[in-house]
């Protein structure tokens, strides 16, 4: 087994590496330490992320640099404000013995100034996120002219987000002789040019399986017309309770308009584009990191970089221009080894593009149908149950539990339910029980058949559970012995989900979950209001398409409420609107 001392780290790092506590090199460390101190070489290495691999390049960088010179010799380019601040922290640490050793980390969001003035001091190693670099170079605050070594890392995430042509920027302002050691968790191709373009016979090494993909994105796209892209946005919205996410626009101005439409109809959004000032985003930005946005809305100039995790849910309301800036639109979600949806609101003129994108990610999207406004009320109603069931008593409620069980001395158990879920529900029902299929004739879920009468249902099974819409349909035809295609229109929410079966099954089904236990806890299924078949109702009680559009136009009127908490309040169609409580995801 290898050790750091065998690795021919000096003393001052031992030191280092002893007083951190780590006893054994990794395997990322132990690959690449001895290639990068004893050649003067570039290396592409394949790694994820918590490997070790900061030391893996900063070990040998922090005794490969001169101390006792004030030049910058290292630059290090990370995707991220965290993590540029993460590797300054570990470079600091590492090199805490390097006497007169000057690490400065530069990122956005912070004084450019104060940033400039620490490099002027005399940094021999900058880590720094590539916006802020790029910025710093154009307004001749650093000097990077003498760099000796670079490091690209995370390569795969920074081209996610949009940064290549600020790195390939950045790297023009370096020396040609210079090394270069690029990390990233993959290889798309993407990164395999900037290997291409930028590196010298680069030695490769890597760690783990190099085809494991860290990216977790499913891809969905919704047909509709254009004018009611507005609306089927808030239907997308409303059918995930627990939404945060990224709404992409494609100008400035449709970026406001739209940002503004749902701050009026009572959504937590903000604005992000380049017409606002400079604390007008930073201000955007911070709501949206503490969670008090749901909805940002955004340019694809003014989101890049957003190094937001927890991103649940990334929406194109417009298609990019350029079908390769989908890619890192969609990189915004699933990151840090979570999953995330990217869903394309697009119309007919539009949908061809839906393959071309296809072709670039190498994934195949998924036609989805829009909810119906009775699915998003059940959605709504069994989500607010579900957070009423996991709620902590809040135990100062006892001193008044003796008058409200007088308040409630005549009403049964149900009635107190239906009455407690009354509240928040009607809003919902009220604003959703006329509202039109939002969906143009051509759309179908790829789970979607027409098939004649078929019973939906309700299951107490989501994603918390470890299902998506696949998994949970091969569950369901396993666990019932059903064949290939008698389990349809499936959607997972996070605690519970919807199916479909014929209608000659449907006793089966349900007599099968009457004790039916997975991971020790009872499933149950329940025959759902909604059936899952929207269009062929919406169209026979419409009777034609033309009417859906006036009812549309009634609907597209509708404002919900700003306060947030407060009741519906009349439109000038004259129709309810649903108010949408504020929330905050915390
Ligand atoms: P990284 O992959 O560079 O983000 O490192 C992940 C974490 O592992 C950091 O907190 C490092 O301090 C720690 N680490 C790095 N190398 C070692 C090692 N050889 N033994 C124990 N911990 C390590």
């Amino acid at each position: 087994m290898s050790t750091f001392q065998n690795l021919g780290l000096n003393d001052d790092l031992l030191q280092a590496i002893n007083d951190l506590g780590f006893s054994t090199p990794s395997e990322v460390q132990e690959k690449a330490i001895p290639v990068l101190l004893h050649a003067d070489t570039d290396l592409v290495a394949l790694a994820q992320t918590g490997t070790g691999k900061t030391a893996a390049f900063g070990f040998p960088m922090l005794q490969k640099i001169n101390v006792d010179s004030r030049t910058t010799q290292g630059l290090i380019l990370s995707p991220t404000r965290e993590l540029c601040l993460q590797i300054t922290n570990e470079m600091k640490l590492y090199g805490k013995y390097c006497k007169g050793l000057n690490v400065v980390a530069i990122y956005g969001g912070a004084s450019i100034t104060e940033q400039a003035r620490d490099v002027k001091r005399g940094a021999q190693i900058i880590v720094a996120t590539p916006g802020r670099m790029k910025d710093m170079i154009s307004r001749n605050l650093v000097d990077i002219s003498k760099i000796e070594y670079s490091v690209l890392d995370e390569a795969d995430e920074m081209l996610n987000m949009g940064f290549k042509e600020d790195i390939t920027d950045i790297l023009s302002h370096t020396p040609k002789d210079k090394n270069t050691w690029l990390f990233s968790a993959t290889m798309p191709s993407e990164v395999a040019s900037i290997a291409k373009h930028f590196m010298h016979q680069p030695q490769e090494i890597t760690v783990g399986n190099k085809n494991e993909s860290t990216n977790q994105v499913s891809h969905e796209y919704y047909l509709v017309n254009s004018r009611d892209r507005y609306l089927t946005l808030k239907r997308l919205a409303d059918a995930n309770p627990d939404i945060f996410s990224v709404v992409f626009c494609r100008t400035k101005r449709d970026t406001q308009k739209v940002a503004e439409k749902l701050i009026e109809d009572g959504y937590n959004a903000g604005a992000l584009h380049g017409d606002l000032s400079q604390n007008q985003r930073d201000l955007v930005m911070k709501a949206f990191r503490n969670n008090q946005i749901q909805m940002l809305v955004a340019t694809d100039v003014a989101a890049r970089g957003i190094d937001v995790e927890d991103i649940t849910h990334v929406i194109n309301y417009q298609l990019p221009d350029e079908i390769e800036t989908y890619t890192h639109r969609s990189g915004r979600t699933g990151r840090a080894g979570k999953t995330g949806v990217s869903m394309v609101i697009v119309s007919k003129s539009e949908v061809r593009k839906i393959k071309s994108i296809e072709r670039i990610i190498k994934k195949q999207f998924e036609r989805k149908t829009i909810p119906n406004g009775m699915e998003i009320c059940e959605v709504q109603l069994m989500s607010l149950a579900n957070k009423v069931h996991n709620t902590e008593v809040n135990h100062d409620i006892d001193n008044y539990l003796g008058k409200i069980n007088t308040l409630f001395s005549d009403t049964t158990k149900d009635e107190l339910i239906k009455k407690f879920f009354s509240v928040e529900f009607t809003r919902f029902y009220n604003y959703y029980q006329k509202t039109p299929d939002l969906n143009t004739i051509e759309s179908s879920g790829s789970d979607d058949k027409d098939r004649g009468d078929s019973t939906r249902y309700f299951i107490n099974v989501g994603k918390k559970d470890g299902f998506d819409w696949m998994s949970l349909k091969d569950f369901l035809r396993e666990i019932l012995e059903l064949g290939k295609e008698d389990v349809f229109k499936v959607e997972t929410k996070d605690s519970f989900s919807f199916f479909n079966t014929e209608n000659a099954v449907k006793d089966k089904v349900l007599n099968f979950f009457t004790d039916f236990k997975y991971n020790g806890r009872f499933v149950n299924v329940e025959v759902s209001e909604n059936r899952g078949n929207s269009k062929r109702r919406d169209r026979k009680r419409n009777g034609s398409n033309r009417n859906f559009k006036q009812n549309d136009s009634k609907n597209r009127t509708e404002r919900r409420s700003t306060s947030g908490k407060s009741k519906p309040r009349r439109s000038k169609s004259n129709d309810f609107a649903a108010s949408r409580p504020r929330r905050s995801r915390r």
